[in-house]
């Protein structure tokens, strides 16, 4: 697994639920839209941030392999 993480939030489908700050609360912070944005364009690697984007009802949350650009989750098939 990469160490580091690109982290992207597609705020044209993110409905603001906020479960992403709740799961990776340094990793994510909703404006005062509503619309989740990560707090840095990467992140490192952890499981709270795959959580988030794991638990993300509507699957905004993009994570890539800072590295190799290799998809994180949404898993590839
Ligand atoms: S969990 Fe998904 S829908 Fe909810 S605020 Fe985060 S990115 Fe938006």
């Amino acid at each position: 697994m990469a160490d580091r993480w690109r982290v992207e939030v597609d705020r044209s489908v993110c409905i603001g639920s906020g479960m992403c700050v709740g799961a990776a609360p340094d990793g994510f912070r909703l404006d005062t839209a509503r619309q989740s944005h990560p707090v840095a364009p990467e992140a490192e690697a952890t499981e709270s941030v795959l959580a988030a984007a794991e638990g993300c009802p509507v699957e905004a949350i993009i994570l890539t392999a800072a590295d190799s650009g290799e998809a994180v989750f949404p898993p590839e098939d």
